[in-house]
């Protein structure tokens, strides 16, 4: 049987691990403080924000959301990051993506300070992240080495096989495992046999986007699989032959209308691997964990603790 990447477990203890921190904080004179700026509406933001309030509110770290409408001009949501970037007890700011329209992103990510990026997204803490050196790293890469560190995969001199090239996850994932010493390989929409190059990997990453696209011809058999992706299907038939007609997942897709799958085969990976995070309860709970790691971290460096 393989072994489930339980990323529910390792968040509990990342979280664990966070308390006594932000209480030696606390008792210095302050919490940390996180913001998170949320403009115009948008379901899918407005639940993840929710998630990441309710993450500060449980573990004592103070947090704020700012919720400009959808018209905010370019200039206005500067003005607002330049607000954050000033303020002391600030430490941790996150702009929730994606941004309105006529917003420009990349000046508005730009402007955030590098100290307080908590995304890890800014131009200087994707140099830091290349070169090595101490910053915030963007938190579901992060969390996937947790994920893997704290289940002892080993990574060092293992081959390790990442499909999907985001700003977000691919590019910065496949740099922390370079960094642990795995030999990496990145792949993408234009990578020519796709499934010989995946079946290389000791380690599979899948951050594509596609549901159930990674199937058992792309899986080395008692590889550890990662699985990033979050795809909500809406058709029914669709989610009957992602789960093999499954009652419980079909009773559980009538009740909503909906299922959530990730981008690796759930019952492929289940037969092939030796372990994998699930979709959901894999690595989607590691990276609100990781933003409170940030934002503790930013605190300590803040306030000289560390
Ligand atoms: P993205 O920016 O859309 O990037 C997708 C990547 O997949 C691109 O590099 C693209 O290649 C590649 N790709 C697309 N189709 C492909 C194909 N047929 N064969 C090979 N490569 C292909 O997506 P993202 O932001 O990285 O997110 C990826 C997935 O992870 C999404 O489902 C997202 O919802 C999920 N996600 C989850 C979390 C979490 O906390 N659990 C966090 C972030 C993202 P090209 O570059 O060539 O176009």
């Amino acid at each position: 049987m393989p072994r489930i990447l339980d990323g529910n477990r390792v968040r509990d203890e990342i979280k664990a691990e966070l308390k006594p921190r932000i209480a030696a904080l606390t008792a210095r004179g302050r919490a940390p403080g996180l913001a998170v700026v949320l403009a115009g509406h948008n379901p899918a933001s407005e639940i993840y924000v929710r998630n990441k309030i309710k993450a500060c509110h449980d573990l004592g770290i103070h947090s704020e959301s700012i919720t400009p409408p959808q018209t905010i001009t370019t200039a206005e949501l500067l003005a607002i990051v330049a607000g954050l970037n000033a303020r002391t007890e600030i430490d941790g700011i996150l702009v929730q993506l994606p941004l309105p329209p006529q917003v420009d992103t990349k000046r508005i990510l730009l402007a955030v300070s590098p100290e307080k990026d908590v995304d890890g997204f800014h131009p200087c803490n994707v140099g830091n992240l290349v070169a090595s050196l101490p910053g915030p790293r963007a938190c579901t890469p992060a969390g996937i080495i947790e994920l893997l560190k704290r289940n002892q995969i080993q990574i060092a001199g293992k081959r390790a096989v990442v499909v999907g090239r985001s700003d977000i996850v691919g590019k910065p994932v496949a740099m922390l495992l370079l960094h642990e010493h795995a030999t990496v390989t990145m792949c993408h929409s234009k990578t020519p046999d796709l499934p010989a190059v995946c079946r290389e990997g000791d380690i599979l990453v899948a951050a594509i986007g596609r549901a159930a696209m990674i199937t058992a011809n792309y899986i080395r058999p008692g590889a550890a699989v990662i699985d990033v992706g979050t795809n909500y299907i809406n058709a029914r038939d669709q989610a009957a032959a992602i789960f093999r007609n499954s009652a419980e997942k079909l009773a559980a897709f009538d009740k909503k209308g909906s299922v959530l799958v990730g981008d690796v085969d759930p019952i492929d990976v289940a037969e092939r691997a030796s372990a994998y995070s699930p979709v959901p309860g894999g690595v989607g709970p590691l990276t609100i964990a990781m933003l409170m790691v940030n934002t503790v971290a930013s605190a300590e460096r803040r306030l000289g603790v560390c």
